[in-house]
């Protein structure tokens, strides 16, 4: 019988330390709070609660939230120029664009008009370029939540055989390349694999990250692994992840549940980036190189 990796004390610690290093900076400089800027699109209720709690945290930890919330009928170069505007503001240390978009708007364009000195989600392909060269600068709040969680559990990464579920630029592809720069044999598994319990047979780590309910059954998981359960999946009421925990925890050693894994530490790590994003901006003399007139 395995034991639960508990994501909300681990995020507690995070939060606690991003505090402390963010007090600490600023009695030395008076500089003023960092300040982190949410867009919402036509929010829904679900994402009106993960903002309340994620508005909490940052306020928590001394981070200024501003939410700007547009009408989904907003024209894509509207918005576009709004994402601009944002991250060419000097009082603005973060920007943070809040996933699904209707359908009229393009994630990738998104993405470009944030700058990759405000780009909270490390999503920009400046970030993820540098993620993939190696020397990563911001990084993707999911998937710094899933090695954030290993290291604090200290679950050996160096020649572990890994297992990531799910191929996306969000989540599966950071993950993967974060633990392959960690040392571990990293397999990558997608809905074309052939054979996904061949694949988990002898993994000693599974991050599990393709937004299918129930997908990992304990009769995959080989005796000892650690499984990580990134996904997040609505089935009626309830939250569920992509691993039917009870049973995956009868033969792991240790299992992220959901809710209260992953999820609490992504919104820490989140919240650490704005951080550090705002003392680097301040001491660098707020200068932004990504945003400087052409000649
Ligand atoms: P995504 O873009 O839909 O990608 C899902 C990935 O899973 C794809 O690569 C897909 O393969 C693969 N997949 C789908 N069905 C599969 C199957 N039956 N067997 C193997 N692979 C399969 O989703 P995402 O944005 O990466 O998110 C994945 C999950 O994580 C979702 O549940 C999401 O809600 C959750 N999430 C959680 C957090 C958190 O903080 N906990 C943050 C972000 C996302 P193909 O590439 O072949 O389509």
């Amino acid at each position: 019988m395995g034991i639960p990796i508990d994501g909300k004390s681990h995020a507690k610690a995070l939060r606690e330390e991003t505090t402390a290093r963010l007090a600490t900076a600023r009695s030395a400089s008076n500089d003023p709070a960092p300040t982190l800027a949410v867009v919402l699109v036509d929010p829904d209720d679900a994402s009106e609660v993960y903002l309340r709690q994620k508005m909490s945290a940052a306020r928590a930890i001394g981070i200024e939230v501003r939410v700007d919330r547009l009408a989904a009928t907003i024209e894509p170069a509207t918005f576009s120029a709004h994402l601009r505007s944002l991250s060419q503001d000097p009082g603005i240390d973060g920007v943070l664009l809040e996933m699904p978009l209707p359908h009229n708007l393009s994630r990738e364009e998104a993405l470009l008009a944030i700058g990759p000195d405000k780009d909270v989600d490390g999503l920009h392909p400046t970030n993820l370029g540098a993620l993939l060269r190696g020397s990563p600068t911001i990084l993707p709040a999911t998937a710094a939540a899933v090695i954030q969680l290993l290291e604090r559990e200290k679950v050996p990464l160096r020649g572990a055989h890994a297992v990531v579920i799910g191929r996306s630029a969000v989540v599966g592809v950071p993950t993967a390349l974060l633990l392959l720069q960690r040392d571990a044999t990293v397999e990558v598994c997608h809905s074309k694999t052939g054979d996904l319990a061949a694949s988990l047979a002898d993994a000693d780590l599974i991050v599990a990250a393709a937004g299918v309910p129930n997908l990992v059954r304990g009769s995959m998981v080989c005796e000892g692994a650690v499984v990580i359960d990134v996904g997040m999946n609505r089935v009626g009421e309830s939250l569920v992840g992509d691993v039917a925990y009870a049973e995956v925890l009868a033969k792991a050693s240790k299992v992220t549940p959901v809710p209260g894994g992953v999820g609490p530490m992504t919104v820490a790590c989140l919240l650490a980036t704005v951080v550090e994003l705002s003392l680097r901006r301040r001491s660098t003399g707020g200068d932004d190189p990504w945003h400087q007139p052409r000649s």
